[in-house]
């Protein structure tokens, strides 16, 4: 008797810590809508669109979620993107029988998601904007031509240039539909991005760097962004980013979107200590190791989407 007891309470001690854990992983990101990545500015043609947001599909769906990565044009407008990811999702619901999705965008991903919640709210349970380009990029403007005359001086202008050229051959274009760079630039101008809010503003902040609504038209809105573009020494492209971060002139940024225009719906932070490529987990993994994992940061917003009920 004596005996089965010990027994029974080593093995319930045993048990214990272990407990909390495992109720929290299975079905963590457990979401009653599948959830669709949606890749920003330029596809990863050297590694597939699949692995533009690297080792997170793995991890969302190591814990219950349903997760499709949708690919549309790397490089062209935020409305021909947007009409393009609503063919995908229309897709995506006829093939698994869900009657909404949860968004997830990383950079003109963000406003990409917006389009398709804003012509058919019907089909959206939720938006989460990464990096999103939601007010437009001074680097966007800078390739315009846009910026304000006399804002910089030639050197740091050649620099920002280099640090842009660096990051556009690394990202190349993506495969197989149509690319107008010309188009996306305008798009993620500030003046594109007034115009195209304009026409779907759910979400979006009134204020200059206030939050939006959390939740408008029936879809939740949710927005992350990092303000630190050099995170890792090992990173090819953290040194890019620093110079294209100069086109800021000050403003919290990730190297090629301010923290401001960041900003859409529910604010989880703006400030993390990453850059715009660890916002996906770029290069390969090579993120700030004294910041939350970015990997992390996808898997609790699956989590806080489970447990509103999306
Ligand atoms: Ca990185």
């Amino acid at each position: 008797m004596k005996k089965t007891l010990m027994t029974w309470l080593a093995a319930a001690l045993l048990a214990l810590p272990l407990w909390p854990l495992s109720a929290q992983a299975a079905g963590y990101t457990q979401t009653a809508y599948p959830i669709v990545l949606v890749h920003g500015l330029f596809g990863f043609d050297n590694i597939g669109p699949v692995e533009y947001f690297y080792g997170i599909p793995s991890a969302l769906r190591a814990d219950g979620a349903k997760v499709f990565v949708v690919q549309v044009s790397a490089a062209n407008s935020t409305e021909v993107r947007g009409e393009q990811l609503l063919t995908q999702v229309k897709q995506i619901l006829a093939a698994t029988g869900a009657a909404k999705v949860n968004l997830m965008g990383h950079s003109h991903g963000g406003p990409t998601s917006r389009y398709v919640a804003s012509v058919r709210p019907d089909l959206v349970a939720s938006v989460t904007s990464i990096g999103g380009v939601n007010k437009g990029s001074a680097v966007a403007d800078l390739i315009l031509g846009v910026a304000p005359a006399g804002s910089f001086s030639n050197t740091v202008l050649v620099s920002i240039t280099n640090g842009l050229g660096t990051i556009i051959d690394f990202l190349s274009g993506g495969a197989g539909q149509t690319q107008n760079s010309l188009a996306a630039a305008q798009s993620l101008s500030t003046a594109g991005s007034a115009q195209f809010n304009a026409a779907h503003p759910e979400g979006v902040p009134t204020t200059a760097c206030g939050e939006g609504a959390y939740t408008a038209r029936g879809v939740a809105y949710y927005s992350w962004s990092g303000a630190k573009p050099y995170t890792n020494l090992l990173d090819v492209m953290d040194p890019a980013l620093a110079l294209t971060s100069l086109a800021f002139s000050g403003a919290k940024n990730d190297g090629l979107v301010s923290s401001c225009s960041s900003r859409l719906g529910r604010v989880i932070r703006d400030d993390y200590a990453m850059n715009h490529m660890d916002e996906v987990n770029q290069t390969i993994g090579l993120v700030n190791l004294f910041e939350t994992n970015p990997v992390t940061l996808f898997r609790q917003q699956a989590n806080r989407l489970k447990n509103a009920g999306l």
